[in-house]
């Protein structure tokens, strides 16, 4: 059968292109040809479709082979370029070949015609598969950096003799602040407290006893020390003995570990407390004779303690939950007014013996955030101001606009914050005066929850006072940009 052949003919002869259009019929090709004669009319055949070869005459009075060949070449064809020609001098032909013609075929010798295409389509193939195979290789070698670079856990590949970095990731770089440059021939005893220790790991992963070292204290550029779990494999480069080490951070595990522990031991101290009156109080209610007045009296205390529990669960439940990095996703613009407002009106109603006012533009831009979080914690701050203000004190709640932020302003005409103890309120559980605080149902994660809101949505919660006058809560909340994505 014969095999399909798409040859583009460059010559101003008519005839000639029959002549080799015939001889290539005969040689067994199944033709798809056009004759072309000048540089616009070969473009736009190239540009048509694609072509297994070109064959060029060499003397047309318009068009030369040279620039034929150009723009076969300009149009990224590797295909044949095969020069047909009647009469050509040795120069000439040279000179084309040199300049990427493929063969040189005289046209009186067409019998030549057909072996000396099939065999430059054979290396066109050749060509092709190189390229191709050149191209995956370059790919996959990409992918393997790529993959490498991208790869969160540091990475460093170590000559199993010299003990010393071949390479590393960009994580590499980071945790351990060495510009890759300079971690190249680093030593690893550089890079690890206890290189005697490491040593015996490292002949147990070269025998292959062991792949993972469980806790290491490694060292960084500023020779500040950090712990590391570090699993790693040997492998074999161009006969030199490598292993790969990858290299995990685990400070910030160790630091939410130690955290837990702290909130556990907090927590079960801190719910003893009225757990202990409760129990107390029923106990003494079931054991012995009390009046109907004591008894409200009583009931009033265990309420007041079941609800201190309750708040201080679920005050508890969302800091979990801000501290495990709660859903900006489901931010929305809130509007700062009416926020204001709806805290306010939770209170209006509870006494008469202090006053709200308000200090907020009604037309305030909106933050972006999570409406609910945020008046809690408005909220907390509200009900604060007011717990530690005497009766008939004015409490203001504000807000303006500074540099892309809503500041949220919590006044108050209290008792005040003393210096030494402003550090410390926004930490868990501080309370000032505890026996008062507790009088008055306090658990010690009003500021705590405030500060992890405000930290949750890019801001920040602080607080200004003087003793005896009153105290000023900031809550700064970034603007709403727009940008649904941030
Ligand atoms: P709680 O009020 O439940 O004890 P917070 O975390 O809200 O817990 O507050 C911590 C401590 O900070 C309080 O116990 C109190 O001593 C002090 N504090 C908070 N707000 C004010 C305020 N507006 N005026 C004076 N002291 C305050």
């Amino acid at each position: 059968m014969d095999k399909p052949l798409r040859v583009l003919i460059i010559d101003d002869s008519e005839a000639d292109a029959l002549l080799l259009q015939r001889a290539l019929s005969k040689g067994g090709f199944e033709l798809d040809s056009i004759r072309v004669d000048n540089s616009a009319a070969m473009q736009s055949a190239i540009a048509a479709q694609c072509w297994d070869v070109a064959i060029s005459d060499c003397h047309m009075p318009e068009f030369s082979p040279e620039a034929a060949l150009a723009i076969w070449k300009d149009c990224g064809q590797d295909q044949p370029f095969i020069i047909a020609s009647g009469a050509i001098g040795e120069e000439e032909a040279v000179a084309l070949l040199k300049s990427g013609a493929h063969d040189f075929v005289r046209k009186d010798k067409q019998a030549r015609l057909v072996p000396a295409i099939e065999r430059e389509l054979r290396e066109a193939r050749g060509r092709q598969k190189h390229r191709r195979a050149e191209m995956a290789l370059r790919e996959s070698e990409e992918k393997y950096r790529l993959l490498f670079s991208a790869e969160s856990d540091a990475i460093i590949i170590l000559d199993a003799q010299t003990f010393k970095v071949m390479e590393v990731n960009r994580a590499a770089t980071m945790l351990f602040g060495y510009k890759s440059e300079e971690f190249v021939e680093l030593p690893a005893e550089d890079i690890v407290a206890e290189p005697e220790i490491v040593r015996v790991y490292v002949e147990g992963i070269l025998e292959g006893l062991v792949s993972s070292v469980p806790l290491v204290q490694l060292k960084k550029k500023d020779s500040s020390l950090f712990p590391a779990e570090i699993s790693a494999g040997p492998f074999k480069w161009k006969g030199r003995r490598m292993f790969v080490v990858i290299i995990r951070d685990i400070s910030e595990r160790q630091r939410i570990d130690r955290m837990k522990d702290e909130m556990l031991s907090a927590v079960s101290h801190e719910m003893r407390t009225p757990l202990t009156a409760i129990i107390g109080f029923v106990d003494y209610m079931l054991d012995s004779e009390v009046d109907a007045e004591q008894q409200r009296k009583y009931h009033g205390i265990i309420a007041k303690e079941t609800r201190r529990l309750k708040e201080m669960i679920d005050n508890l439940l969302t800091l979990q939950q801000l501290r495990a990095g709660f859903g900006r996703e489901n931010f929305q613009p809130v509007a700062v007014w009416p926020l204001l407002h709806q805290t306010v009106n939770l209170f209006g109603q509870v006494s008469d013996k202090y006053r709200i006012l308000i200090d907020c533009l009604s037309d305030l831009p909106p933050v972006r955030g999570d409406g609910d979080r945020l008046q809690q914690a408005v909220d907390n701050l509200l009900s604060n101001a007011i717990k530690y203000s005497p009766s008939g004190g004015t409490v203001t709640l504000g807000a303006r606009i500074e540099n892309g932020f809503a500041i949220i302003r919590v006044e108050d005409e209290g008792q005040g914050i003393s210096p030494e103890d402003l550090d410390g309120i926004f930490d868990r559980f501080y309370q000032i005066n505890t026996a008062d605080e507790q009088r008055m149902g306090a658990t010690g994660l009003g500021l705590p929850l405030v500060k992890e809101i405000a930290k949750a949505h890019g801001g920040q919660a602080w607080v200004e006072s003087t003793p005896g006058k009153g105290s000023r809560f900031f809550l700064s909340i970034p603007l709403d940009s727009g940008d649904t994505e941030s």
